[in-house]
């Protein structure tokens, strides 16, 4: 799934390929994707010129001309793809289903926007759960609000007694689960908590009140260091579970069997909350409450 880092790398890479384009056509291959809560007609948008592109958790916004704007989410396995009018891809992000550099418009491309410079941007979903939304810019704020998304993790306004704080609010919530909960912490998913947890030297079963300060402030340091390094370095690459061959990043998660980074103990896959869970069993507590499979 695109998490924060995921989103925020292709905000930057569309910000410098798309800013200033104009819409001229919209293909809605897949109805459905595009929703358009406020009656809106997708034709509003040809001639529209892109002025800005930002980020909150996991929604991508686009500031409009004429006081409109398009919310995009791609949920599970959303993909952008920006190509110049020659077939050369300017900007790409996302799932890495189908593979980058795929013939496009693929059999699960639903959404195609044509600009003024004969470029091309494809949204391709082989979920179909990604969505994008055309609003009035007066309306993203409360669009988002609904959401109720936690606070933005690598926001200056994010500090160490914040997350005490929301942490306290919720002391039996097992640390995983809290971790991918929007409503306390926007942007993070399945690879990234794993990626924090350990980082913490918590465990993913670790109870939010059971965390004393020197936990808060190892987490909270790891959800910075986590997140601005894959924003940095490049975001993690995972298919189908598993760590593209050749790359350090991500430590432990997608890398059952592999030796931990710290001590060498062979990393554990198990299923906590139903979603796919990697420890080592060395440097980090023992999740009781998860439900070891060694899938
Ligand atoms: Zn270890």
């Amino acid at each position: 799934m695109p998490e924060l880092p995921e989103v925020e790398t292709l905000r930057r890479d569309l910000s410098r390929s798309l800013i200033g384009r104009r819409f001229v056509r919209v293909d809605r291959r897949l109805p459905k994707v595009f929703v358009t809560p406020t009656g809106l007609d997708a034709q509003e948008l040809v001639a529209k010129t892109v002025l800005a592109l930002r980020r909150r958790a996991k929604f991508l916004i686009f500031d409009l001309s004429d006081e409109l704007a398009l919310v995009f989410h791609l949920r599970l396995a959303g993909q952008l793809v920006h190509r110049a009018a020659d077939g050369a891809t300017l900007a790409e992000g996302g799932h890495p289903v189908p593979a980058f550099g795929a013939p496009l418009p693929h059999k699960s491309t639903h959404l195609v926007f044509h600009f003024d410079d004969a470029s091309t941007l494809y949204l391709t979903d082989i979920r179909q759960f990604g969505r994008v939304w055309l609003l009035p810019s007066e309306a993203v704020d409360p669009f988002l609000a609904r959401a109720r998304l936690g606070p933005e993790p690598l926001d200056p306004e994010f500090t160490v007694d914040i997350l005490a704080e929301r942490l306290a609010r919720r002391p039996r919530a097992p640390l995983k689960p809290l971790l991918l909960d929007q409503t306390f912490l926007g942007g993070v998913g399945n690879i990234y908590a794993d990626e924090i947890i350990f980082a913490s030297r918590l465990g993913p079963g670790t109870r939010a009140g059971e965390v004393d300060r020197a936990g808060i402030e190892r987490l909270h340091s790891a959800i910075r260091s986590v997140l601005e390094f894959a924003v940095r370095e490049g975001v993690a690459q995972v298919l189908n579970g598993k760590v593209l061959p050749g790359r350090d990043f991500p430590r432990v998660h997608g890398r059952a069997g592999q030796p931990c980074p710290t001590c060498t103990a062979p990393i554990v896959k198990s299923r906590f909350g139903g979603r796919g869970t990697y420890t080592c069993p060395c440097c980090q507590p023992s999740a009781d409450d998860a439900r070891s499979s060694h899938a």
